[in-house]
């Protein structure tokens, strides 16, 4: 099992990072042991004094599949919900800034959360059109519309498929909106996909 991530995929965050606007889809991995699942704590690695949360839009891959063209990309991931890409700020600047590969930052263990998957049938209006939120300690800080992604879902797996075979179990991360932030012991973080809590996560 892997998990990619797509980085700078929504205008509005990329802003704040004061990133350039990608040409083509940018991703990286986490390894397996990055996942945490069943809502578990998170607990604040003591390399970073700059922890912070991502919430994304996470495909859950159903088959085995390479160079898959975007027009058939849908019927390669069959369930979705949310995730938290946890990024350790500080240090992805320096790695950004020295020019150094990011897995530091992102890859860690338990950096990539994930909730309770939902079958895309149950989304009428497509999985390109969801909407997202999470919640900080009960207040609202990231919203999310996946049809602001600034390159669709089809287009992400067709691109991430032409580097990797993409495998049944195989998670993607769709990047993040606009106000990700930093985390601190004792803060709670939910996350709603149109309306529905599918992840919650207690940061110690
Ligand atoms: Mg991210």
């Amino acid at each position: 099992m892997k998990i990619i991530c797509i980085g700078q995929n929504y205008r509005e965050h990329i802003k704040e990072l004061k990133s350039k606007v990608p040409q083509q889809p940018v991703f990286f991995c986490k390894p397996d042991t990055a996942l945490l699942i069943r809502n578990r704590p998170f607990y604040i690695p003591d390399f970073t004094k700059e922890l912070h949360y991502e919430t994304e839009l996470v495909l859950r891959i159903c088959k085995v599949g390479k160079n898959i063209e975007p027009k058939f990309a849908e019927s390669y991931y069959d369930a979705v919900t949310l995730g938290f890409d946890f990024t350790a700020r500080d240090l992805q600047q320096y790695c950004r800034k020295e020019g150094l590969p990011w897995e530091m930052s992102k890859a860690f263990d338990n950096s990539a959360a994930i909730g309770q998957f939902i079958p895309k049938e149950k989304f009428t209006q497509g999985v390109q059109n969801l909407h997202f939120e999470m919640k900080k300690n009960g207040e609202t800080v990231q919203k999310g519309d996946a049809s602001d992604m600034l390159f669709t879902i089809d287009r992400l797996i067709s691109h991430v498929s032409k580097f990797f075979t993409l495998r049944t179990g195989d998670y993607l991360f769709t990047g993040t909106p606009p106000g990700v932030g930093c985390v601190s012991i004792g803060d709670r973080l939910e996350a709603f996909l149109e309306g529905e809590a599918v992840l919650h996560c207690d940061i110690k």
